[in-house]
């Protein structure tokens, strides 16, 4: 059986000798195949997810790197094609190793209660859009913005915990994604944002992509309120912002090196920034709206 690895994970196995900037702390594998979606914004294509490469190895050699490197987590991307048979033998294979998280689309109740019973932790769902208006420009050839939202709860009752992937800059405005944020925090859904990123350029200001990571943070931590213009976000107030806002967000663990930004303009940090880092990143949080620090 052959699967597909991305290339920090497979450097940090062991099984190729590429350099990298940072180590993933989730080992990532995707299944091989291609995906039914026709996602406007998405970048799979011929071994290729987001700016990622994802080279195919054996299963074996790849367990056998695992058992000795370990691992903190394990996630498996899986394309949205008729592959449960597949995603719960990729799980069997490797659930002695590491918790579980699986990226999957819209999938049905039956079909989570086998993840479940394969030893799949958690799982991410590529919701991807923050909201209806959104998802029908972009999401093409999947399960309805209903079917997701539906697969989300169920998810939530069936897994216990959950991760909506939400990527901004695909034009929805501030109030929308804070809104999802919002929503998905009241159902007990973590958000694991992305930065739109498409032919090599990030299509996201990084100003505006800072304020949303604070708000993420706040929303899941202790709360926050906002004041739109227009659904543009005019400010907030938080009870205080710290160096993990900017980290990467999603499931335990993960860091995604890289996967939607140049190494050389951060959006998600992959590790946790520097003093400087995090200066750098409130300023530039506070070009895009005002943040006010709500007295404790
Ligand atoms: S948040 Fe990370 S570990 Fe979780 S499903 Fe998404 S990519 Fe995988």
């Amino acid at each position: 059986m052959k699967i597909r690895v991305s290339i920090a994970t497979a450097s940090l196995l062991g099984l190729k000798n590429y350099i990298v900037a940072a180590q993933p702390t989730t080992l990532y594998f995707m299944l091989p195949g291609d995906c039914k979606g026709q996602c406007l914004y998405c970048t799979h294509r011929e071994g290729y997810l987001s700016r990622v490469k994802w080279p195919e190895f054996d299963m074996k050699e790849v367990i056998k790197a695992i058992k000795k490197k370990g691992a903190k987590r394990i996630c498996i991307q899986c394309p949205y094609d008729d592959n449960i048979d597949i995603i719960e033998e990729v799980a069997k294979k490797l659930r002695d190793f590491a918790p579980i998280s699986a990226s999957i689309t819209a999938i049905g109740k039956e079909e989570m209660e086998r993840l479940r019973e394969a030893d799949i932790e958690r799982v991410g769902i590529g919701l991807d859009c923050a909201s209806q208006r959104i998802f029908i420009k972009w999401k093409k050839n999947t399960p309805s913005w209903k079917e997701y939202i539906d697969a989300i709860e169920n998810a939530k009752d069936i897994f216990g915990s959950v991760t909506c992937h939400l990527i901004i800059g695909l034009g929805e405005s501030d109030e929308e994604a804070i809104n999802l944020m919002q929503k998905m925090a009241a159902k007990g859904v973590k958000i694991a944002l992305f930065a739109f990123f498409k032919e090599g350029k990030n299509l996201v200001p990084l100003p505006r992509y800072r304020i949303m990571q604070i708000a993420r943070y706040a929303i899941e931590n202790g709360g926050a309120t906002f004041s739109f213009d227009n659904g543009k976000l005019i400010e907030m107030e938080v009870k205080r912002i710290t160096k993990e806002a900017f980290l990467t967000s999603g499931c335990p663990n993960c860091n995604r090196p890289f996967y939607n930004e140049r190494v050389t303009k951060i959006y998600n940090y992959p590790y946790l920034p520097s003093d400087n880092e995090f200066e750098q990143a409130v300023k530039e949080a506070e070009k895009y709206g005002r943040i006010y620090i709500a007295s404790e």
